[in-house]
């Protein structure tokens, strides 16, 4: 297969004498890959037997050039689907790429860390970035077009383009006590996407409950014309929410972490029996007792985030929690009722 990279990433990349390590990296990772750009003086760039068949990827780095894709797959009547990411890619983000395929949709996948979503600059810094190894996943899960912006792209100079939207209590809850700004930053660069991609549907998964909540509530409240699309959270095979931060996680909490999700299935068989008070205090118990650090454990209605004190009080319960396994910060959640 050929992986047909636009000019703009390969200056980016500074790849047009084809000695990049980013492309001997991809060719590491597959021998089948070959790079080849329309537009640059050097191309094509082929590794791979012609007589193999062509899968496109655009990489775009300019708003520009994206919407002028979009503007192309749309006039031969395309809709296009949409899925936000901060990159360090794993198969969690691939079931949004994949769902969006299935439901037909051109899709486009953008890669972005948000800094205005980070009220911690450390966490920032750390954060993981794996640029080529995602483009081949997305690649290989049958994206279309990846947008890889730099800050100024997002945020031109000069222009303000944050939103000032009253979320209610949706903010201020769970992940809005311990991450102050980290919604506005979100809500912010999703709406800001979305007005540069223009997509019919936004995939987005369920691992980030508040986030979504928010999202639909941006959504309802500007009347965006997108479909909100919610995706199933990707688990490994021990019940651990695929995170990017868990490349970060030591041998030891690595095996302490799937507690998270234990703990969150336990929930779910309780509350049936008992109070959701005396469920959230044992629940932070279990966690600290495995060895993490828990903030939360809320049990809450899954559309407006308050309280839920007993089974019958919502017909939509969520459990949502966040917990430190060292330094690093997991979130997860479980539907108990819906
Ligand atoms: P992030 O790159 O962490 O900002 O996540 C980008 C999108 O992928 C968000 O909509 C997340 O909810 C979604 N996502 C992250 N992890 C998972 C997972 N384990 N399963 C499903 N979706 C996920």
């Amino acid at each position: 297969m050929f992986l047909n990279v636009s000019c703009n990433y390969l200056k980016m990349c500074k790849l047009k004498d084809m000695v990049s390590p980013c492309i001997v990296f991809m060719l590491q990772y597959s021998k089948e890959i070959g790079i080849q750009c329309a537009s640059c003086p050097s191309s094509p760039h082929t590794f791979a037997a012609e007589s193999q068949p062509t899968i496109t990827m655009h990489i775009f780095k300019k708003v520009s050039d994206l919407q002028a894709w979009v503007a192309r797959e749309r006039a031969e009547g395309q809709r296009i689907g949409f899925a936000p990411t901060m990159g360090a890619l794993h198969d969690g983000h691939m079931e949004l790429i994949r769902m969006s395929c299935r439901a037909g949709h051109r899709t486009v996948a953008s890669i972005f860390v948000n800094p205005t979503q980070f009220n911690d600059p450390k966490d920032l810094e750390k954060y993981p970035r794996t640029p080529e190894k995602d483009i081949l996943l997305l690649h290989n899960n049958g994206c279309d077009a990846v947008f890889m912006p730099s800050v100024e792209e997002v945020y031109p100079p000069g222009i303000d383009v944050s939103i000032d939207l009253d979320f209610r209590q949706l903010d201020k809850v769970m992940e809005g006590v311990f991450r102050p700004g980290h919604f506005k930053g979100m809500a912010t660069v999703v709406h800001r996407l979305l007005d540069i991609v223009q997509p019919d549907s936004l995939y987005m998964g369920q691992k980030d409950f508040q986030q979504l909540t928010i999202v639909r509530d941006m959504i309802r409240q500007m009347h965006l014309k997108v479909e909100l699309v919610m995706c199933p959270t990707m688990r490994e095979a021990d019940g651990l929410a695929m995170s990017s931060r868990n490349l970060r996680l030591s041998a030891d909490m690595r095996s302490i972490a799937p507690v998270i999700f234990q703990t969150l299935q336990w929930a779910a068989e309780t509350l049936r029996t008992r109070p959701a008070s005396g469920i959230q205090t044992e629940a932070m118990q279990r966690l600290e007792a495995a060895g993490l650090r828990p903030e939360y454990f809320d049990i809450v209605d899954g559309i407006s985030l308050l309280p839920v004190a007993h089974w019958a009080d919502s017909e939509f319960i969520v459990a949502c929690t966040a917990a430190f396994a060292g330094e690093v910060r997991l979130i997860d959640n479980i539907v108990l009722k819906q």
